[in-house]
């Protein structure tokens, strides 16, 4: 390997991000002959579960599904513990997977890109990181990741806190320990709503500083007994098969009877089932949940009863219970003793909406009725999501414009993968695609094998660069917008919508058309030739 400050070779392929994706597309690009190098701001693989060590993080898609399923051997000899594993397991996974098929030695970890700009003439992208390195290839993979960039919010005050502040997004690795220490927590997405159980079993206090509650059920986790292991393993063929033809990537499916058809006995019977299913599952309980309000009122009702069975001081109750977007709109948390945190003396909550944080000061923070003091503070305030990894580079394509502009009104892209003005530039898993409403993994395999079944038709047939058109893109892009608006989704303000960052576009970023809907999409522009791309030699 080059040391830094060196130019390194040219390449076919160069990947930006050491996650499921970049991984993946490495190893991928590697089996086909690609000269491919990959880039990765970490000091290690792993992406999301690389930076996300905080306690209590886990995965909220069943851990038998999300993970890679592209080698039998390795799905039937890595053994999962627990039904949702923990942030080290799955990092221990990744860098298994890293080490068996020996990927590592195709990265510049610890370099974080800075800057790429596409030569037309030559038809080569040239990417510069923040250690030197100045890399030349024909193709970009940008598998940066949907949820890495995090956000730190503009809070007046801030940064005169004289205490610790954490981000659950980037975790120190060495651990915290909170023993003995007052702390308070902003934030109560999933990030949140996982890490608060773990850090009032800590701290001496914990306060919890909520802006807007979210819907959050029960993983009901658990280990995984052999026997029941062994029959996964068994039946794994088929298991993928159903998320392959799925519309979030997992095998289930959700039940098949309209609500209004049963009685409100039946469709009970239906939300406690789904309930005890754990986690985001409850939002597929009926199939139009997320597109009837009717419907998911009554959804909305049964969780908010969930809460109030839970918690013991009905204000605070109340104050945990989402009044301000349909369920499902925004990813429901999955938890473990979230809302019982709430009964415990040391664990307070702050409502926000009542009384708004004026500002921080050097020992904790002053309200708009109260003070709070505290020796740590954690962020769990989410991410510039699906396009801030990219917004935050300088990209810039054939005329000179860089990514941020092109998506200053919102990202358009063809099938999320391509961007007009843009070419050999790929993104997996972000803007436009399925990405975060389904399981991420199988996502990530589906785009990089698309793009380089792409790159492979170039080569054959003595093209140089592929480039989306304007208006495939423009297309696809009302696409999103015209399925998006067919459901509830665009009634929250999530980050789905990039209500989360000030100034940000709104509008649904990721396809909510379905996974195997937008595969077949995928094949369909594929089986045409490439369809909606300009290619050139
Ligand atoms: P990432 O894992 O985000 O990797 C991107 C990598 O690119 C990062 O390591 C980053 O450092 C690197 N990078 C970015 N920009 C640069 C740059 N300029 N230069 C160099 N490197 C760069 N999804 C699910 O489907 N199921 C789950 O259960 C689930 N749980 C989650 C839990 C948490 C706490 C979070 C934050 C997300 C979760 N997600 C989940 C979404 C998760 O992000 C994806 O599942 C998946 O891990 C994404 O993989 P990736 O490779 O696309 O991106
Ligand atoms: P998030 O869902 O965006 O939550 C961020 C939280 O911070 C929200 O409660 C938000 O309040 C609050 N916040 C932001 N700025 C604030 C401010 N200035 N003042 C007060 N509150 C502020 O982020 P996240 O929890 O990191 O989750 C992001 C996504 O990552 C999830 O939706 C999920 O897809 C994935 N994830 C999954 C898991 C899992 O269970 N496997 C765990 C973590 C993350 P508002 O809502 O009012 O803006």
């Amino acid at each position: 390997m080059t040391s830094p400050q060196e130019t390194t070779a040219d390449h076919d392929v160069v990947v930006i991000g050491a996650g499921f994706a970049g991984l993946y597309a490495v190893h991928r690009a590697n089996e086909r002959g690609h000269r491919v190098l990959g880039i990765e701001a970490a000091h290690g693989p792993g992406g999301t579960w690389y930076w996300n060590r905080y306690p209590g993080a886990r995965c909220d898609v069943e851990s038998l599904d999300y993970s890679y399923s592209f080698d039998e051997q390795l799905q039937q000899e890595w053994r999962w513990s627990e039904r949702y594993a923990t942030q080290p397991e799955i990092l221990r996974y990744i860098e298994h997977v890293a080490d068996r098929f020996d990927l590592r030695r195709h990265y510049r970890f610890g370099e974080r890109v800075l800057a790429a700009s596409f030569d037309e003439a030559s038809a080569q992208w040239t990417v510069r990181t923040d250690a030197g390195t100045v890399a030349t290839t024909r193709h970009l993979i940008c598998a940066t990741g949907s949820l890495s960039a995090p956000h730190r919010p503009d809070i007046p005050g801030l940064d005169d806190f004289e205490g610790d502040v954490l981000m659950t997004a980037n975790w120190p690795h060495e651990g915290v320990d909170l023993t003995g220490r007052r702390v308070a927590v902003i934030g109560t997405g999933s990030s949140g709503v996982q890490s608060v159980p773990l850090l009032a079993e800590q701290a001496e206090s914990l306060v919890v500083f909520q802006r807007s509650p979210n819907f959050s059920v029960p993983a009901f986790n658990r280990s995984i007994p052999d026997d029941e292991y062994a029959e996964a393993l068994r039946t794994y063929a088929e298991r993928r098969a159903k998320s392959w033809a799925s519309t979030a990537g997992s095998p289930h499916v959700g039940y098949d009877r309209e609500a209004l058809d049963l009685t409100p006995e039946e469709r009970r019977a239906v939300f406690d089932e789904w309930w005890q299913r754990g986690g985001v599952l409850f939002a597929k309980a009926f199939p139009r949940q997320t597109i009837d309000p009717e419907i998911n009122d009554l959804a909305r009702e049964y969780a908010a009863e969930q809460v109030r069975s839970r918690v013991h001081d009905a204000q605070v109750a109340e104050d945990l219970i989402p009044n301000d977007h349909p369920i499902g709109t925004k990813r429901i948390c999955t938890d473990s003793g979230y809302f019982e945190t709430f009964n415990r003396d040391n664990v307070s909550l702050v409502n926000l909406r009542r009384e708004p944080i004026e500002t921080f000061v050097k020992w904790g923070a002053k309200t708009a009725t109260s003070s709070y003091e505290f020796d740590t503070l954690v962020l769990a305030t989410g991410f510039d999501a699906l396009t801030g990894a990219l917004t935050r580079m300088d990209v810039r394509g054939t005329d000179g414009v860089t990514m941020a502009e092109r998506w200053a009104d919102g990202p358009l892209t063809l099938l999320g993968l391509s961007v007009p003005g843009f070419p050999n530039l790929y993104n997996i898993s972000g803007a436009g695609s399925p990405s975060v409403l389904a399981n991420m993994v199988l996502t990530a395999e589906q785009h990089v094998d698309w793009v380089l079944d792409l790159i492979a038709h170039l080569d054959e047939r003595g093209f140089r660069a592929a480039e989306a058109r304007e208006d495939a893109a423009v297309a696809w892009t009302k696409h999103v917008d015209e399925v998006a608006n067919g459901t509830l989704f665009t009634k929250a303000n999530s980050w789905y919508m990039g209500a989360n960052i000030e100034g940000k576009a709104r509008g649904f970023i990721p396809y909510i058309g379905g996974f195997k809907t937008y595969i077949d999409h995928c094949e369909s522009v594929r089986d045409g030739g490439y369809r909606g791309y300009v290619l050139s030699s």
